[in-house]
């Protein structure tokens, strides 16, 4: 392995923001940033006063005539030329993640490299945009609808995904014509740093891409209470999306893309063994921190006993490691304290109302996890919505399963919550299929696989779980106002 050592991997970047094409050291007070497999501290960020960040709001309002007008083929190439030096430098990019996330290096390359696509797809889809011409009420007239770019966009993510939820935002937002300050979550800061240096290599013009680190409650809501900002693009909890949109003064275009407490129904003639291994692989890749993760599964009375046996044996086998030192195991630790101590409360909750630990429920055993903020995959059986795993947002290791009569009892409580993010199924009846992909009521329905989502296909949530989407053309779309351009031309009149 190269000197991949957490610290030295992110010391350039100590207090370091990205404003208008060039490097500057924050001013504001410090935040340390830990490597949640060992406790230890890796780097140091600064909290942005809020000069920093009307400094970022207006180079990017400066940069943005130019960057709008360009024609798409340029923004395409530099789209492009960022989505090959990412995958390029893919190895180290992900090392960064790991020590700040958490998970395994192998993950977090993944996670790089479909970033790299998406700087890809939208680079394409940059050079597809196009208007209307529609019909009038009268001879003589034409009426254009035209796509402009909204302008600048503050885009405020989580730490689950570091690369990717700050990929969408910026690839669309430079697609269109857009241009951005990015304000990365404060566990994760490192990531878009190593991002905003790809940006610099790739030429893009100096204030089209921004990035600012800080707290959420100052330098987010700096973002969102800036009167220069004309677009949210905010991924993170259902709360703190509720509290963006109370708290922003003026009209903006927002998307938030919010939290999720995700349903599995597994009907009778469902293929078990392949439910078994969707239900494994989502409910605890990333150690369950994600929103589209499965909370809760449904499975028919007749293979219930069979199902929760064998998702217990296949939890049980993931094997959990620190991210850095075993790339290739299942699961790393957990981002931070905060979700980890949330799902011992799920769990503690559960257990309370008597529901039957199948794995799991305790950190590993060994030195080697006595630092970091690592726990069991774990599976409740006997589950209830009476208990908090199966209504509210686990984002943790920890999956409630419940037995079903009937498939309209099944949908019901898969619907029944206030989230609408992503619903998956397994069945091969048709009937049941059907009702399945019609019924649930979620952006996003995964029958007999657990990878709910594709680059080019919109993916957003309803109710709680969030307003708009990103990936696609639709994505893509969210980043344009529409214009109407009525024009008299007497032809014909
Ligand atoms: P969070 O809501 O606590 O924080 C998200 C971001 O918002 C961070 O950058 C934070 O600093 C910032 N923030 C906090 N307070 C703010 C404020 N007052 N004004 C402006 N910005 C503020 O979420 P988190 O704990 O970082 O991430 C986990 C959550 O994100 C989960 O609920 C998860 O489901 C959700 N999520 C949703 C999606 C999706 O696509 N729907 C994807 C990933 C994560």
């Amino acid at each position: 392995m190269p000197d991949w050592h957490p610290s030295s991997l992110v010391s350039k970047w100590t207090k370091q923001m990205f404003i208008d094409g060039a490097w500057r050291a924050g001013s504001g007070p410090t935040i340390d940033v830990e490597n949640p497999a060992t406790g230890a501290t890796i780097g140091q960020v600064a909290d942005a006063t809020l000069e920093e960040v009307n400094d970022a709001v207006t180079a990017a309002r400066r940069a943005f005539p130019a960057w709008a007008s360009a024609v798409p083929r340029t923004r395409a190439d530099a789209l492009h030329r960022l989505g090959d030096l990412i995958a390029a430098d893919a190895d180290a990019m992900a090392a960064i993640m790991t020590a700040e996330q958490g998970k395994p290096r192998n993950e977090a390359k993944g996670e790089i490299e479909k970033l790299a696509e998406a700087c890809h797809f939208y680079a394409e889809e940059a050079t597809r945009v196009h208007g209307e011409i529609v019909p009038n009420d009268r001879p003589g007239f034409q009426s254009l609808v035209v796509r402009e770019p909204i302008g600048v966009v503050a885009a405020i993510t989580p730490w689950n995904y570091p690369a990717e939820l700050v990929g969408w935002k910026l690839c669309a937002s430079l697609a269109a014509g857009c241009t951005i300050v990015i304000k990365p979550a404060e566990l994760t800061p490192f990531t878009a740093l190593a991002i905003a240096a790809k940006v610099a290599e790739a030429g893009i013009p100096a204030g089209v891409v921004n990035v600012v680190t800080g707290l959420g409650r100052s330098v987010g809501q700096a973002l969102v209470e800036h009167p220069q900002v004309d677009k949210i693009a905010f991924t993170g909890s259902s709360a703190v999306g509720l509290h963006i949109q109370r708290s922003c003064p003026s009209v903006k275009r927002m998307t938030l893309e919010l939290g999720g407490n995700c349903p599995m129904i597994v009907t009778e003639s469902a293929d078990i063994a392949a439910a078994v291994a969707g239900a494994t692989r989502r409910s605890f890749r990333n150690m369950g921190q994600i929103c589209i993760a499965i909370n809760r599964i449904y499975v028919a009375e007749a293979v219930y006993a069979d199902f929760v046996t064998r998702l217990g044996t296949a939890a049980d086998a993931l094997t959990i490691g620190d991210g850095m030192e075993r790339p290739d195991a299942d699961v790393g630790a957990m981002a931070s304290a905060e979700p980890l101590s949330k799902t011992k409360a799920h769990l503690h909750d559960a257990l309370e109302r008597n529901a039957r630990l199948v794995a799991g429920g305790a950190a590993p055993e060994g030195a080697q996890f006595a630092n970091g903020h690592f726990f069991r995959p774990t599976v409740l059986a006997d589950c209830t919505h009476a208990m908090r795993v199966m209504t509210e947002e686990t984002f943790g290791p920890l999956v409630g399963v419940a037995s079903f009569a009937t498939l309209d009892e099944a949908i019901t409580l898969a619907n029944e919550t206030s989230y609408g993010l992503s619903a998956y199924a397994y069945a091969r009846d048709l009937t049941e299929i059907h009702r399945l992909s019609a019924e649930l009521d979620c952006g996003n329905v995964a029958i007999n696989t657990v990878d709910a989502g594709i680059m080019n296909a919109p993916y957003g949530g309803r109710k709680q779980s969030g307003i708009g989407y990103e990936h696609g053309r639709e994505g893509l779309l969210e980043y344009f106002n529409l214009k109407h351009v009525r024009l008299f031309h007497g032809v014909g009149a």
